[in-house]
């Protein structure tokens, strides 16, 4: 049985004072809830509070974004080793935000991934189709690219310690879901991709997040589905009640 992990992504909201206040209600809300996974993720400035105010409750803290190299001259950005320090133990990579906003290429994906594993980070990699991909019948192509470059060079046990979030593109902040049946027929492409590139324990075991518009509304239809293992929610992550509405799934 796979354990759903259900993480929030703050992108860049919240001050601390805001954000050391959701990760308190988080705590108090969420304490005694063992059968699943949750996480937060807030903006990188903000993980030593996050953490330190989540600290006992189980709940994982992550950054949203990391850099491949260890450290040198690259002006704003941050390394592993840092998130690590921040007491911080996942990380976010290739967000359609970093790859359509910032041009972060399927290459770039895979040197970070690579790195999240070298420094002891657990990595959510995020994949998905653009409206135009969808509708040119070529969802399947665009997301099985962009696993097969992430997981280049990727050894059995750092890809079995990875999880990815689908999240297609046109559903992510848009109001818009995927149906649950469209979320899980990629799922179940995602999890054959996997069967192939490793084997069918790695594959069967593996969580595939959905992202997209998630909300307390929609999140029992979604989690019914046999190859769904949790959520990236952005927008319904940024209030107790919402991200706990969805955890109570
Ligand atoms: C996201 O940021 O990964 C996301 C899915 O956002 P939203 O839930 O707001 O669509």
């Amino acid at each position: 049985m796979r354990k759903p992990f259900i993480a929030g992504n703050w992108k860049m909201n919240l001050d601390l004072s805001e954000a050391v206040k959701l990760a308190s209600g988080l705590k108090e809300e969420l304490a005694g809830v063992t059968d699943l996974d949750i996480g937060v993720f807030p903006s990188a400035i903000l993980l030593p509070d996050v953490v330190d105010a989540l600290t006992g409750s189980g709940i994982v803290v992550g950054a949203q974004n990391m850099h491949n190299e260890e450290k040198g001259a690259f002006t704003g950005e941050i390394s592993g080793p840092m998130i690590k320090s921040a007491g911080a133990t996942h990380v976010i990579l290739g967000h359609s935000e970093r790859r359509h906003v910032f041009g972060e290429s399927d290459e770039l994906v895979n040197l970070k991934l690579k790195a999240a594993h070298k420094f002891g980070l657990s990595p959510i990699v995020c994949v998905g189709e653009k409206l135009e991909e969808r509708e040119a019948d070529r969802t399947a192509a665009i997301v099985e690219r962009q696993v097969k470059a992430a997981f280049d060079g990727i050894s059995r046990e750092p890809a079995e310690a990875t999880v990815i979030a689908y999240e297609p593109v046109w559903a992510i902040g848009t109001g818009r879901t995927a149906t649950p049946e469209q979320a899980n027929e990629v799922h179940v492409i995602i999890r054959r991709l996997l069967a192939r590139l490793y084997d069918d324990e790695l594959a069967n075991g593996f969580r595939i997040q959905y992202g997209g518009s998630v909300k307390p509304e929609n999140a029992t239809a979604l989690m019914a589905q046999p190859d769904v293992d949790g959520f990236l929610v952005g927008g319904a992550s940024l209030k107790v009640d919402s991200f706990v509405g969805i955890i109570r799934y």
